[in-house]
């Protein structure tokens, strides 16, 4: 639903050619997936563009919410789950390791704290997550531990997909996990290296670890470049991501 960094493309006052350009792969909402199985439907991150996303993409209900971090970029529509709430009249479980549901409760007060009363609040079920496989629905989920920067957070393994935002690097045995891949999303920033985000080489080098069949990059900078010339220098079994990429996959659930 949507593959940018964390100002989106374009960017606020930019006039780089990236910002101006007219191709649709070069407009790039917050990173964002959304996930289907059956009757399952869960999306991964929840950022600032989640209420244009959902609108964008036709999508009315959620199941759950899977956090990988508590960036703002991959938090900050919380307040949108409000008219999931209204039309499924149900909390919406949202899962993330315990340190990020203790940031979200210190943010959202209004949310999470049972002492403040407002009642067109969002309702929103906090649930721990570790490391663990979990299942929501007939959806099967194996986190994976990557490190962004210092800071360790989740990507996720859906059968023989896997989504992985805002890894820098990612220790061998979790590397082990993710083996035998049909397709793969993978960030990277931009060229220059950064200090908790993969660039394009660093990519890579991680998807020649991985060995996915194929690879989506996402989180993508303007200053990666136009799409379309970016994609003439991937590798065949890499590709930019774009917003609004639908793929269909076996998710072995
Ligand atoms: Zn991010
Ligand atoms: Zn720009
Ligand atoms: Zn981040």
């Amino acid at each position: 639903m949507g593959s940018g960094t964390s100002q989106g493309v374009p960017v606020i006052g930019c006039a780089c050619k990236v910002c101006r350009s007219a191709d649709a792969r070069d407009k790039r909402l917050r990173t964002s997936i959304y996930v289907t199985n059956g009757d399952t439907a869960i999306t991964v991150d929840i950022g600032p563009d989640f209420r244009q996303q959902m609108l964008v993409n036709g999508i009315s209900d959620i199941d759950a919410v899977l956090l990988t971090h508590e960036h703002d970029d991959h938090v900050s529509g919380l307040d949108d789950i409000r008219p999931i709430n209204f039309r499924l009249k149900k909390n919406i479980p949202l899962y993330g390791l315990p340190r990020v549901l203790d940031d979200l409760r210190a943010r959202y007060r209004y949310v999470f704290d049972t002492t403040y009363d407002y009642s067109g609040k969002p309702r929103i079920d906090l649930v721990e997550i570790n490391t663990a496989p979990l299942q929501i629905g007939s959806l099967k989920i194996q986190p994976i531990e990557v490190m962004h920067g210092n800071l360790d957070i989740l990507g996720y393994r859906f059968g023989n997909f896997a989504y992985i935002t805002d890894a820098k690097t990612i220790d061998e045995v979790w590397i082990e996990r993710l083996q035998g891949l049909d397709v793969l999303i993978l960030n990277a920033l931009h060229r220059p290296r950064h200090y908790s985000h993969l660039n394009l080489e660093e990519a890579i080098e991680m998807i020649d670890r991985i060995k996915p069949q194929q690879t989506y990059l996402t989180h993508l900078s303007h200053h990666m470049g136009l799409a379309a010339d970016v994609e003439l220098e991937l590798p065949a079994d890499v590709a930019l991501a774009y917003d609004g990429l639908q793929l269909e996959i076996g998710l072995g659930a």
